[in-house]
């Protein structure tokens, strides 16, 4: 198995196992993965940043679960992390768990020698001093229940992102890279957490009301065939999403994809693997709004609140 010692920002790295085989479907190679996540990092670091990664490690690759080294979620740094990688510690019930965050392409490089295929984040990020700040991005997960396809959850999802501009607050859709679609929304830091998830809850059940045949805001498995299911849990401040550009641990190597609403509605939607994503590259980042225009707080305490008209923007 070939290894390679590299140099990145300054800090040594050594990569190792670069032609194991991670994604048998296509033949995929760690030295592939590696280099994949080296390239999209400048499109990737500016929503990672500052925010606790949790990793879905696969040293194995991805198969039918029974490889030897298995999956598993990773919350806490293994020892033998380089002193350099960045880490905030989080007080949890159970204990302290340190989390790296990643602001620099070494960061994600060490994450992917690690075969941390998938990156999740939580909805907030850690000031300087680590005191988490309140959210700034809202996001709804949609699930397409039994027999539904990608089309018809992306269908859902503009309705989702027409209620949210009705609220005030411009979605950002992501296909997941697994089944379905993420829909994300800037927050401009004034609502909680605890409202934050209100928020979503609300308008997962407004649009359970108008399209009840189409879509369901419970959180239970049986009387999802057919149907969306919103899941505005991943707003609590203790849950994650993976992270847009994030690869997955599927079959085959597809990503977490922004994309833009006009292919969203365009017939044959379909998730996208990685190389597709480093194509688009020159495109820039299609969620960069997220990140620039933090939405407006009183349009949208207005639907928290449950108000007819919505209050006027000071
Ligand atoms: P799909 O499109 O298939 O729904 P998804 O990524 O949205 O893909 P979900 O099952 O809808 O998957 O989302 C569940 C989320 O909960 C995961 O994305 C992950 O961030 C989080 N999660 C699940 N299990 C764990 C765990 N053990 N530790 C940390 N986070 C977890
Ligand atoms: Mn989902
Ligand atoms: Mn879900």
């Amino acid at each position: 198995m070939s290894s390679e010692r590299v140099a990145i920002d300054g800090h040594e790295l050594a990569l190792t196992n670069l032609d194991k085989v991670l994604y048998p479907a296509t033949g995929t190679t760690k030295a592939e993965v590696i280099a994949y996540y080296a390239e999209v990092a400048q499109v990737m670091l500016p929503h990672l940043r500052q925010r606790p990664i949790t990793r879905k490690r696969y040293p194995d690759g991805v198969g039918d679960g029974t490889e030897p080294g298995g999956v598993f979620f990773a919350k806490n740094l293994a020892e033998g992390t380089p002193d350099w990688v960045r880490r905030y510690r989080i007080e949890h019930r159970s204990g302290p768990n340190d989390y790296p965050v990643a602001d620099d392409v070494a960061t994600l490089v060490w994450l992917a020698q690690l075969a941390a295929l998938e990156l999740h984040v939580p909805q907030w990020r850690f000031a300087a001093d680590g005191t988490p700040q309140p959210p700034d991005r809202l996001v709804l997960d949609l699930d397409p229940g039994e027999g539904v396809e990608l089309g018809a959850c992306a269908e859902v999802a503009g309705w989702v992102g027409e209620a949210l501009a009705g609220a005030g607050l411009t979605a950002f859709p992501v296909t997941s890279g697994s089944k379905g679609i993420h829909l994300y929304a800037s927050l401009d830091g004034s609502l909680s957490t605890e409202e934050a998830s209100t928020v979503a809850h609300e308008l997962a059940n407004a649009l359970q009301a108008a399209h009840p045949d189409r879509v369901t805001s419970v959180m239970r498995r049986s009387g999802r065939d057919g149907k969306v299911f919103l899941d505005w849990s991943q707003n609590n401040g203790s849950k994650t999403t993976v992270s847009p550009y994030s690869l997955r641990g599927r079959e085959r190597p597809w990503v977490a994809a922004p994309r833009s609403w006009d292919e969203l509605s365009r017939p044959g939607l379909r998730q996208l693997e990685f190389g597709e994503v480093l194509e688009r590259l020159p495109d820039g980042d299609l969620l960069a709004g997220l990140l620039t225009r933090p939405d407006r707080l009183a349009t949208y305490r207005s639907l928290r609140d449950g108000a007819k008209t919505p209050e006027p923007v000071p």
